[in-house]
């Protein structure tokens, strides 16, 4: 049986990684500008499927003082294989409506997707919600990615969730810019690109830190080679750029992290392998 949780401490602050299922993605929409031989040469080499790539989606639990923090809701709702975070908190011990704070860093399905319960319901329903004014202000506009090249379903699917579930929280969230303590402990650090407000977490307890790299990188091949790109990136050459900050930082700190997308429970360190960089699981 798959592991559904991790925990592991950064200092004092207790931490749980909490599997809320996985996602099958066509190789193509992972790898957009690479040769598809080529990735599949590198697929074969890690013996693992060709033809799509099987996704993780991982929220992280934090404990911090007497706040329960969760970061991102999964997606309940979007596939059969996803929407397991409530039952696998539930064998954790943490009901719903003890969640204190939910940090969505950033509007797509994946992680907002859990905001809302079956019957419409905010699904944490005494937490107090937190994403950056820039992440907000996009997904709420009228038109989101209006003007954004990307396949007609995928765009429908993405505009369509955001607009379901972040209405429910006008007068819920509180929205920060730059880089910004948002819990005691839990930091922001912008890393546009994915999204334009994405944001990375740095979770730190005394001298221990744990850098939560979100979307940041979708797959351990895009480590190894900063040039390839995914399709969900929406400024590609701002994602390059973040990612580059994010791992020379991860690198030089010698941090623990947790990436979303990455084999449960996602968590590993940055090290650098020549210009690029390379991920060690396990922290
Ligand atoms: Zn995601």
């Amino acid at each position: 049986m798959t592991a559904t949780s991790h925990r592991f401490y950064v200092g004092d602050i207790e931490c749980i990684a909490v599997n809320d299922g996985t996602f099958s993605y066509p190789t193509g929409w992972m790898f957009s500008n690479v040769p598809p031989e080529q990735v599949e040469s590198r697929l074969r080499e890690s013996n693992l499927p060709t033809t799509h790539i099987e996704s993780p989606y991982t929220c992280l639990l934090v404990k911090a003082g007497l706040r329960k923090v969760l970061v991102d809701t999964g997606a309940d709702g979007l596939a059969p294989t996803t929407g397991d975070l409530f039952r696998n908190l539930a064998a954790l011990g943490v009901t719903a409506g003890e969640i204190t704070d939910v940090v969505l860093t950033h509007g797509h399905p994946d992680h907002i997707g859990g905001v809302l319960d079956s019957s419409g319901q905010l699904a944490f329903p005494n937490a107090r919600y937190t994403m950056s004014t820039t992440e907000w202000d996009f997904w709420t506009a009228p038109s989101p990615l209006h003007d954004v090249a990307m396949d007609g379903h995928m765009k429908q699917l993405l505009v369509d969730c955001a607009q379901k579930n972040l209405p429910a929280l006008e007068g819920r969230i509180d929205l920060f810019e730059g880089e910004k303590e948002i819990v005691p402990g839990i930091q922001a650090i912008p890393a546009p690109g994915h999204t334009p407000g994405h944001v990375a977490l740095l979770i730190s307890s005394g001298k221990a830190q744990f850098l939560h790299l979100s979307d940041t990188v979708l797959s351990p091949l895009h480590m190894e080679n900063p040039s390839w790109r995914n399709v969900f990136d929406l400024d590609v050459d701002v994602a390059v750029n973040t990612r580059q900050r994010l791992f020379d930082r991860a690198t030089v700190d010698g941090v623990g992290a947790l990436v979303y997308h990455f084999p449960f429970p996602g968590l590993g360190r940055v090290k650098s392998w020549g210009s690029a960089f390379r991920w060690e699981a396990g922290i």
